[in-house]
Order: C-alpha cells, then sequence, then structure tokens
C-alpha cells in the first residue's frame, strides 16, 4: 500500500510514549478515519456543523453544552477569549492585546508548558502560592479587578484549593474557572464532575483517551459560555446583516484570536464518531496497543530484561517499567538511533527508569519493541 509519509522520505518510528503529539498521537480506529474520509466530501456551513456536533457530544457526554476545537490548548485559548471580552464585539476584536481586564490566576503548583494558550488567547496568567501549594485565601485576595478567571488543573500534587473551593471565591466575584482536563479521560463522567465541582468552561482533549484525531478536542460548559466560542474561533468574513452567529451586538467581531486553531470538517466528524465508540466499548485501538504491550512484555522477560507493570491512573492503562542500564541518555539515543527508531517514556528517568506505554503501539510494535531494548542492552 502507498504510503505518501514513506514515499517522501520520512521514516517510521515506534512509538511507546503514548498519546505524544510530537510523535503523532496515537491511530485512530478506522472507523473514525472513514468518518473523516465522508465528511470532507459533505459541504456545510461550519456555524451549522459546530452546533449541531455540540449539542450530539453534549447529550452523549452527559454536559449542557459543547464546542469542538483543534485540542484542549486551544479550547484553552478559546475559553481565555470568551473569559475577557464575553459577548462584546469590540473587546474580542481587540485581543490579544487588550486593555480590558484580561488576568487569569492560576495556583502555582498548576502550571504547565500549555499555559501558553492562556497568552495567546489574550491572558496574563498570574501564578499564586507556591509549587507545594496555596492557600485559598492568597488566591481570593488576588481576584483583583483585573482578574477575569481561573485555570485550574484538577489533580495536581502540593496543598492546593479544590475546585469546589475555587469555584466559590471565583464566582462571588464574577470571576470564570476555566479547567484544564486534556488528560481527565477516562472516566467520560469526569467533564460532568467538573462542571459540577463549579467549572465553567472545561477544555478536553480528542486524541488522547477518546481515541480521537489528533488535531481535535472539545470544551464543555454552560450554554451561555460555549455558545460564544464561536465569535472567537469561526471565519467572520461576513456583513453585519446577513451574520449568522448569536449576538447582542450590531456589528459582528472581526476573524478571533482562535482563528488560528481552526477545525475542519474532518476533525468534528472524527471526533463525534470516536467519542460515540469510546462511550459504547466499541474502541479497539487501545486493544491493539495492551496486546501489543503484553508481546513486548513477554518478549522481554523471556531475554532476562525485568520489568515492572504499573497504573498509569491518569489514563487509566498499564504501562512497563524498564530498567535502563548505565546512563538512561545514551540508552534513550541508541532507540532513538536505529533504523526503525524507538521512542520510550521518559518521565520517570530520573530514578533510571524507562516507561512503554501502550497507546501508541501498532500491530507488530511489541516484539519490535522488547528486540529493541534487549539489543541495546547489549
Ligand atoms: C495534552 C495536554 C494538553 C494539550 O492537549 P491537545 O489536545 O494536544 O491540545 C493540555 N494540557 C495538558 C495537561 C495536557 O496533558
Amino acid at each position: 500500500m502507498d504510503n505518501v509519509l514513506q514515499r517522501i522520505g520520512v521514516r517510521r518510528v515506534i512509538n511507546a510514549v503514548g498519546p505524544a503529539t510530537r510523535l503523532g498521537g496515537i491511530a485512530p480506529d478506522i472507523e473514525v478515519v472513514e468518518a473523516m474520509r465522508s465528511a470532507v466530501s459533505y459541504p456545510v456551513r461550519i456555524d451549522e456543523l459546530m452546533s449541531a456536533s455540540g449539542h450530539h457530544l453534549a447529550r452523549l457526554l452527559g454536559v449542557p453544552a459543547v464546542y469542538i476545537t483543534a485540542g484542549a490548548a486551544a479550547g484553552l485559548a478559546l475559553g481565555t477569549a470568551v473569559a475577557i471580552a464575553r459577548g462584546d464585539s469590540g473587546l474580542a476584536d481587540s485581543l490579544p492585546r487588550t486593555e480590558a481586564p484580561h488576568g487569569i490566576l492560576i495556583q502555582a503548583a498548576h502550571r504547565d508548558p500549555y499555559d501558553r494558550a492562556v497568552e495567546v488567547g489574550g491572558g496574563r496568567l498570574v501564578a499564586v502560592g507556591y509549587p507545594e501549594g496555596t492557600h485559598l485565601g492568597e488566591l481570593e485576595r488576588s481576584l483583583t479587578d483585573d482578574v477575569v478567571a481561573v485555570l485550574h488543573r484538577p489533580g495536581r500534587p502540593g496543598n492546593g484549593a479544590s475546585l469546589r473551593e475555587v469555584a466559590r471565591v471565583a464566582h462571588e466575584r464574577g470571576k470564570l474557572v476555566l479547567v484544564d482536563a486534556a488528560v481527565h479521560v477516562p472516566p467520560a463522567d469526569r467533564l460532568a464532575a467538573l462542571l459540577d465541582d463549579g467549572a465553567d468552561l472545561v477544555a478536553m482533549s480528542g486524541g488522547k483517551a477518546f481515541g480521537g484525531p489528533q488535531a481535535s478536542g472539545l470544551l464543555c460548559g454552560a450554554p451561555e459560555l460555549v455558545s460564544l466560542v464561536g465569535r472567537f474561533h469561526q471565519d467572520m468574513d461576513e456583513r453585519a446583516t446577513t451574520w449568522p452567529l448569536p449576538s447582542g451586538d450590531a456589528t459582528p467581531p472581526r476573524h478571533g484570536v482562535g482563528r488560528i486553531a481552526k477545525v475542519g470538517r474532518e476533525q468534528v466528524a472524527g471526533l463525534v464518531v470516536a467519542v460515540e465508540r469510546y462511550l459504547e466499548g466499541r474502541s479497539t485501538w487501545l486493544d491493539r496497543g495492551r496486546a501489543e504491550l503484553d508481546i513486548a512484555e513477554e518478549t522481554l522477560v523471556r531475554a532476562g530484561v525485568p520489568v515492572r507493570r504499573e497504573r498509569l491512573h491518569s489514563l487509566d492503562v498499564d504501562i512497563l517499567e524498564v530498567t535502563a542500564p548505565g546512563d538512561p541518555d545514551v540508552f534513550i539515543h541508541r532507540l532513538r538511533d536505529r533504523a526503525v527508531p524507538v521512542f520510550v517514556g521518559e518521565s520517570e528517568v530520573w530514578r533510571g527508569v524507562l516507561t512503554l506505554n501502550p497507546m501508541g503501539l501498532l500491530a507488530g510494535d511489541g516484539r519490535m519493541l522488547a528486540e529493541a531494548i534487549v539489543e541495546v542492552r547489549g
């Protein structure tokens, strides 16, 4: 079969890192790819597509409203823009550089490189407290007039304020609470639970646990906020008199800050089918990866390589831990320098351990992965 990536000279790699964007993420089920294929030959109005797909996913996921984005990071940027400008077209046009209040608070322990998305949306991130914890009172004191929202990342270590507490003090002062839940499904009902705990907008990845297209995600929350997202995302090549999006304003905004993270029909169709399959328990891509990880484990054990099974609770999968003999960086480089480069998880390298995640493994990868490790160990 002709593979264009191979034809133009791109090497295929073995991805034992998991849903990593730098390795292209995971390989969705063929039904998801088929949905993407059929969507591209079906012209539609994007505003209608976004609205219908949002309603459909909201019903499936048991949340009030959904807007499909180009990923969780795009969702954070869009959520920030909504928090700053709400329904004001003039403010929307001023983003990302605005004189209006645009501070976004974050507990210091919740900081993450994806915080950049907040700045893309026009926000100015202000960390409160320390990596080991933030007192609710510190956060409360920082909710000044130039702040519009708090960004919350659940599950981070440290003595932080809970989402419920944060939402209570934020809402008392009219501020929104944005949640980065990119890795918080499974379980899928976590999205509704976060909203119940007081989140206003929750950003989630489509290309992680849902097994959807790599460049997809969703933003869910209250209908009055989610219905504003399109103003910051969709093309505004429109005359004011025929502008389709709901608005209190007579004049529509121009292209919003989120237009750079546009979503095609194929992402929408792929994510819809991926979420349907996920919720019905029909997804197969992860079963394939798990079977390959079992093969890798057997092959390593047979070759006398000690491995340990660990539960990756955040994504609800088993991973394998392998000790790197000698300098782990040298080991990692040797794996990457092979004819079929092998990428392994490096988050535990500080204790000399490499991790093998099943989510990105394809048929045949388990044995090749194990053989590579055995050979490199020498
Ligand atoms: C993966 C991730 C993101 C980005 O998700 P995309 O869907 O790739 O945009 C944001 N935040 C966290 C914590 C993540 O792990």
